[in-house]
């Protein structure tokens, strides 16, 4: 693209002002606001994988006094380079939530126990991980054998069920991702996905 001489100042005459209003845009606010303790001194940081999509960019979780005080991207991680998009950078938010004092405190969001609701009931109930995965286990089982095909239409092996779907999760690593689709493909699942396609 050609830049005439003319379209070139009024492009930084432009960008000039623009650097200019952020500057003192930026000085009023922190001007206004008092200066925060900085969070990160002496925690512990833990670093870990952004568990929201397939990009899998590398976070640093500050720990202190076994608390999460901080999140932030990890500058030394090779895939984001310590950038984070919006969802990476509120990561904090599934643990913890700010209060009307500017502090952390528990999301009251998160879910910290197994909710279970029966078909067709309009109730939550919690329920321990020793009912819920005998249970899941039990329905699995049920289901595969209910559904079970060894041929089709044509006679064509195909040892499959279409009744069961697995649907994976960016919070796993490739070994647990890969060991999802070892049980998935053994049970005969055909309909198998990905959050984010991984
Ligand atoms: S959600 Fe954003 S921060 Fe997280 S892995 Fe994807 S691109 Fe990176």
């Amino acid at each position: 693209m050609k830049i005439s001489r003319r379209s070139f100042l009024k492009l930084a005459g432009g960008a000039t002002a623009t650097a200019t209003l952020t500057g003192l845009n930026v000085k009023s606010a922190s001007a206004a606001r008092p200066r925060e303790p900085i969070r990160v001194h002496y925690a512990k940081e833990i670093p870990t994988i952004c568990p929201f999509c397939s990009v899998g960019c590398g976070i640093i979780c500050h720990v202190q006094d076994g608390k999460l005080v901080n999140t932030e991207g990890d500058a030394d991680h090779p895939i984001n380079e310590g950038t984070l998009c919006s969802k990476g950078s509120g990561l904090i938010n599934m643990a913890y939530i700010y209060n009307d004092r500017g502090e952390l405190e528990p999301n009251p969001q998160r879910l910290t126990k197994v909710l279970y609701r029966a078909p067709h009931s309009d109730k939550w109930e919690e329920k321990d991980w020793d009912w819920t995965l005998a249970t899941i286990a039990q329905r699995i089982k049920e289901t595969r054998d209910a559904t079970f095909e060894k041929t089709d239409a044509n006679g064509v092996t195909v040892n499959r069920t279409t009744a069961l779907a697995h649907l994976g999760s960016a919070m796993c690593n490739n070994e647990e991702n890969y060991l999802f689709h070892k049980y998935s493909r053994a049970l005969g699942m055909i309909n198998i996905d990905h959050c984010a396609r991984l």
